[in-house]
């Protein structure tokens, strides 16, 4: 009896223990998947998060991946786009995200900013970007891709996002509209104001006394100014709006900044400043003497051809000589050409007052003039160097400054630089295109040109 109590205690001790390691475990297990379940919801709530941020930006977000499909296309890009989320994820970026020129037509899908980012893997941004969205109008937008990259520096996808800007734009364009007409109508009572303020001044049409004479040649001055700054405005909303007149052909740099550096010298010399022209990296000739040697032999040269508008090279290059004789009270204005095989560089070199580092980077903005004591006195707009930065623009040009206070600057100007073989075929098209009675008058004829011996080099 003694046994058998013993054995039945044995057995419930048995069972007592199992019951306290299975509830253990139990519980380990709950342990486990409770912190399972944690990570689970809180990667829940960060995705959520993730949702609810991208839902409320405005911006238009899609995710590209590598197979070039979408993988995300927030609450903006639908607003934007047209394209409903679900239409669109899932889908090649190619079918929903299309781009039109300045023209309207539809670009191929290698020259879009995002298959751009996918070739070259840097990020770009365009902020006007024409988008096609899915009624078929286009509109313009803000347009930034990043790259997304993995640790081999591989592209693995892109994120792009964007913003219809077309109502700005729409704005943007009637001031601009406003400027220009405003302008170009205020030009001609100016123009006939100065005209007679001219003959009130000159004595053979009319006699004044002294101290009028004074308040004349003061409004004379002031209308001048007045006139240029019309000038300049409407300049500027032109090449704002893509509207500057340009009819590029092909112009030897050479011939055309030897020419203009005669020109321009006058109104240097008038001011007591001395002026020079260098061709390559040596003074070859101050700029009041020929072209030819002494022996009356061209001097060979390399010809440096570039395909832009020469009247609009002349105005850039009339404007930043000018500035140079303006902000320099003594010394020397030299006027420069340059070039390597696929630059032509032309540039100004002034001894004059300089520019401070802090104003270098605003210089070439709209209406931005140094403000110290000579530009107060000087008159100015601030719109010469912006108009230059555009035309240059215009022709993939570039344009920059050099400048150190008290010693002086020098403004540079790149062009691209056509091999002499394109330049023969182009100036040919031109010859064939005038004689046709299509080409336009400011081509560079084969004759002005000086006959290169050789193959033109680098001389930079
Ligand atoms: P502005 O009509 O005032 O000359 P620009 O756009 O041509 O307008 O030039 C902008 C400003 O840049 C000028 O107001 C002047 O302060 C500065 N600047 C331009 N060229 C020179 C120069 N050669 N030397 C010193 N300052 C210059």
């Amino acid at each position: 009896m003694q046994q058998i109590f013993i054995i039945g205690g044995g057995i419930v001790l048995l069972v007592l223990v199992a019951v306290v390691i299975l509830l253990a475990k139990k519980r380990k297990a709950n342990k486990g998947a409770n912190s399972t379940n944690r990570l689970a919801s809180s990667l829940q709530n960060e995705k959520e998060k993730s949702a609810i941020i991208l839902g409320a930006i405005q911006d238009g977000v899609v995710l590209i991946d590598d197979q070039q499909i979408i993988r995300h296309f927030n609450q903006g890009a639908v607003t934007t786009t047209g394209w409903a989320r679900n239409e669109a994820e899932g889908l090649d970026w190619r079918s929903v995200l299309k781009f039109t020129d300045t023209k309207g037509e539809e670009l191929p899908a290698e020259e879009t900013p995002i298959a751009k980012v996918f070739s070259s893997g840097k990020q770009t941004r365009n902020d006007s970007a024409n988008m096609l969205i899915k009624s078929g109008t286009s509109i313009s937008t803000s347009f930034s891709v990043s790259p997304l990259a993995d640790s081999a520096e591989h592209t693995t996808g892109l994120v792009a996002v964007f913003r219809d800007v077309s109502e700005e734009r729409a704005q943007e364009n009637q001031r601009a509209e406003f400027i220009s007409t405003a302008s170009h109508e205020m030009r001609t009572p100016v123009a006939a104001i100065e005209g007679y303020l001219s003959l009130a001044l000159n004595d053979k049409v009319a006699t004044i006394d002294g101290r009028a004479k004074g308040y004349l040649e003061k409004a004379h001055s002031s209308t001048q100014h007045l006139g240029q700054l019309f000038q300049d405005l409407l300049t500027s909303a032109k090449a704002e709006d893509g509207r500057l007149v340009s009819h590029p052909s092909v112009v030897e740099m050479g011939s055309f900044i030897e020419q203009l550096a005669e020109d321009l010298r006058f109104s240097a010399e008038k001011k007591g400043l001395f002026t020079e022209f260098l061709f390559g990296n040596s003074e070859i000739k101050d700029a009041s003497h020929s072209a030819t040697s002494t022996e009356g032999n061209k001097v060979v040269r390399p010809l440096y051809y570039v395909n832009v508008d020469a009247d609009r090279v002349r105005e850039v290059v009339t404007n930043i000589f000018d500035n140079a004789c303006k902000y320099t009270a003594e010394g020397k204005v030299s006027l420069g050409l340059t070039g390597n095989d696929g630059v032509v560089q032309v540039y100004v070199r002034d001894t004059g007052q300089g520019i401070p580092a802090e104003d270098l980077p605003h210089l070439f903005q709209k209406f931005y003039r140094v403000d110290n004591s000579a530009t107060r006195t000087i008159g100015g707009t601030g719109l010469g160097l912006f108009i230059c930065r555009k035309i240059v623009e215009l022709y993939k040009g570039r344009i920059w400054v050099e400048s150190e206070v008290g010693k002086g600057s020098t403004f540079y100007i790149n062009l691209p630089r056509l091999s002499l073989q394109r330049a023969e075929q182009l100036m040919a098209a031109e010859s064939n295109a005038q004689v046709t009675g299509s080409a336009n008058t400011t081509a560079a004829k084969p004759e002005n040109l000086v006959t290169p011996t050789t193959q033109p080099g680098a001389t930079a």
